[in-house]
This record gives structure tokens, sequence and C-alpha cells, in this order.
């Protein structure tokens, strides 16, 4: 038996070096905690990156996995089949949206979405030279398109020429956006909460207000809901809470809660004014195996009312963030929205990170300065009670 030392050796002498990893190797997951090969347990503060939002291990979600792996996991989108069919229907129920596509990952939902709104401009004036208002700080993802339309330089600085005709805004600067806006101008695409970027929520002024330059010049909304989607914030779908509808929305991440899928989701307008037979397609987007497992995952979510118990919760953990801030200068601010937060420190925070995994305490940054809390959507207040005196004691 090899242990978790040589375990991360073999790993690091074979796989690309793009992540600098944790020296941890998980190995399974009960509920709110998680194992290592070692034995050693932890509480699980990130879910996979607010993945697994029903906790590890349930049941019920497991053995619809199971059942379908048992039944048939990929035919072909030449083909119909009745997972796909179900969540399709059960994530526009969930949504309010109008039409569903099905692929693997978040960055390729932000593919999908940038191709529909370049599609929807093209067919109205037939021009190829429309232009994107993307947001600084945002995080759409690593792929070419969704990396264009990401506001971190950094990301970008050795992959460009990136897909081109991209204006950056400052994110809840209303007069910034209206002065990227041209003739050209097709999209406008942002994080309805931003997540990698730092945690901030988009202000209702800022939302609306873009949402009412849109209808006024005839641009398409993006919202990239992506992190905080699926009742992260309280609300099925962040935007929800503003009283706005994007024309296009982006969902990954707690979708699959493990299984991968992402979707891009878009008004009828959209659908019928944008990507037809032949613009778009994936081998694995919508496969049974991935849809059974989002079916199931919207099946709970509904049932048992996942966004209220967040809403129910949330405000115990910003109390208790609250507090941990009260009691310590290096903390600069708390903000957030629902179960997606962030505690800003004046310091970077990778050894308060590794401090809490030494405790037994899984955490994770957003950026340098900023600890992420994402935990499993089903986490309860004894857990945020644990959390908290672990965090505390690891900072100086
Ligand atoms: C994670 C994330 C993505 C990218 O999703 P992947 O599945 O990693 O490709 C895009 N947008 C937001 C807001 C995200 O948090």
């Amino acid at each position: 038996m090899q242990n978790m030392k040589q375990w991360i050796d073999r790993a690091e002498a074979d796989l690309l070096h793009t992540y600098n990893r944790y020296q941890i190797v998980f190995d399974r997951g009960e509920g709110m905690y998680l194992y290592d090969i070692e034995g050693k347990k932890y509480l699980d503060f990130v879910a996979g990156i607010a993945v697994f939002a029903l906790g590890y291990a349930n049941k019920e979600y497991n053995a619809a996995i199971k059942d379908q792996v048992d039944k048939i996991l990929h035919t072909s989108n030449y083909y119909y089949n009745i997972p796909a069919i179900e969540a399709a229907r059960a994530l526009k129920a969930y949504s309010g949206m109008d039409r569903v596509f099905f692929c693997n990952s978040g960055a390729e939902a932000v593919e999908g979405a940038i191709k529909a709104a370049r599609k929807y401009a093209w067919l109205k004036d037939g021009r190829t030279d429309h232009e994107i208002i993307a947001m600084n700080k945002s995080f759409h993802g690593r792929t070419m398109g969704a990396l264009s339309v990401t506001g971190n330089p950094h990301y970008r600085e050795a992959f460009e020429p990136g897909i081109g005709n991209i204006r950056f805004a400052d994110y809840n600067d209303l007069d910034s956006v209206k002065a990227c806006i041209n003739e050209h101008t097709c999209a406008i695409i942002m994080e309805t909460v931003q997540g990698e970027g730092g945690l901030t929520p988009a202000t209702e002024e800022f939302l609306r207000g873009v949402r009412a330059l849109c209808d006024e010049k005839g641009i398409l909304l993006i919202l990239d809901e992506i992190q905080c989607g699926m009742g992260r914030t309280g609300y099925p779908f962040a935007w929800q809470k503003y009283g706005v509808r994007p024309d296009i929305m982006t969902c990954a991440k707690a979708l699959g809660c493990g299984v991968p899928i992402g979707a891009f989701l878009l008004t009828e307008e959209v659908a019928q004014h944008s990507l037809t037979s032949g613009d778009h397609g994936t081998t694995y987007g919508g496969n049974p195996l991935a849809c059974r497992a989002a079916a199931k995952v919207l099946e709970i979510f509904v049932r048992d009312d996942i966004a209220g118990h967040v809403r129910q919760v949330a405000p115990y953990l910003e109390k208790k963030l609250d507090e941990i801030k009260a009691g310590h200068s290096c903390i600069i601010e708390r903000r957030g929205a629902g179960l997606m937060q962030g505690l800003v420190f004046d310091r970077p925070v990778g050894p308060i990170i590794d401090r809490a995994l030494e405790k037994g305490l899984v955490l994770i940054n957003a950026g340098a300065e900023i600890i992420r809390f994402v935990p499993p959507l089903v986490l309860e207040k004894q857990h945020i009670d644990a959390m908290a005196e672990i965090l505390d004691s690891c900072i100086d």
C-alpha cells in the first residue's frame, strides 16, 4: 500500500503541472465530511468548489446514477434519451427559462452562450464585427472563448489573441458599461455574483440598469450562474432576486453535483433566432448518465426546497463570519450572498487555509487574500459552529 506522499509524488511525475494542489489525497465523502486515504476526517466548506450541493454520498442520488449505469451511459445526440428530456423540463421549471442546451462543463456553457449571442446578432444585420462587453474581475472558464471574456489579464496574457471584439467594463459601475456600448455591441456577459473575482454580488441598481440598457439598445444579457446558481444564494438562480431575466443563462457546477454537466438556457425569442441545426453540438453533452444525475438533483432541490434551506442557514453563517471578522483586525470585509461568502484579508490567506486543513477543515481561497466559503447547501448550524471554531483558531 502506498501512503499519501507516494501517491502525490506519482501524480507530480505524470500529470501536467497546472494546479498548485494541497498535499491531500481524498478518498471518500459522507454528507458534510471528506476522508483522505489515511482515514483523516475533514469538515468540508468547499464542496468541490460549489459543486456537491447535496453533500457527499447522497443515497438517492447515487442510486439514480447506478441505475442509469446499468441501462445506458451514452447514445448520441442523433437520438433522443429520456434522462435528457426529463432534465430539460426540470431545469426549465427551476429557472423560468425556455430552452436548454446540455454540454459537459461551465466553460462549454459559456462558449455556447457566446455563439448564440453572435448568431442572434448576425441574423439581425449580417455583420461579423459584433462586440461583447464583459466585466473586469470576472471568471468564465479556461477555453478560448470563455477565457476571452474573463476579466483577469493574468489568465489571458500568454494566450492572446482571444476571440476578439471584447470590451471590459467595471462590475457594479453602470457608467463604465455605458461607455463600452456602441453600434457593434451584441451582448453583455457577467456573473450575477462574481465568484473567483472576489464574491461580489451585483448591486440591484447595476443589474437592473444593465437589463434596461440591453432592452433599450437591443443587446442580449448573458448571466453566468455557474457558481452562484442552483440555490446557492437562496434563490434557484441568483438573478431571480433582482426581478430581471437574462436572455441567455449559463449553469454547471452544482447542476450535476459531481457528474460533469453544464447547460446554457435561452428565452424563446433568442432560441428562435439564433442557433439552429448544425450550428452547435457535442458528443457527450446531454448524455443519459449526466442528465439522469441532473434530473435527480433538480428533483431533490425542488422537493426538499434546498434554496429555502439556504435562506434559513445563510444568515447564521454571515453572523458567525462577522463575529470572526470582529475578532481579527487582519480581516477587512465579509461579502457575498447566501452560501457563497468571502472573508477579505489584508494579507495572503494561504497559511490560514493550510492550518485549517491540518485541523480538519477544508477551505479554499478566491484570489490571494480572500477565503471563500461555498459549502454543500445541506449544511446545518452545527457545521457552521464547528467551522467557525476551527477557523478562528487558525488566524493569528
Ligand atoms: C467554474 C466557473 C466557470 C467554468 O466552469 P468549468 O466547469 O470549470 O469549465 C465559469 N463561470 C463561473 C462563474 C464559474 O464559477
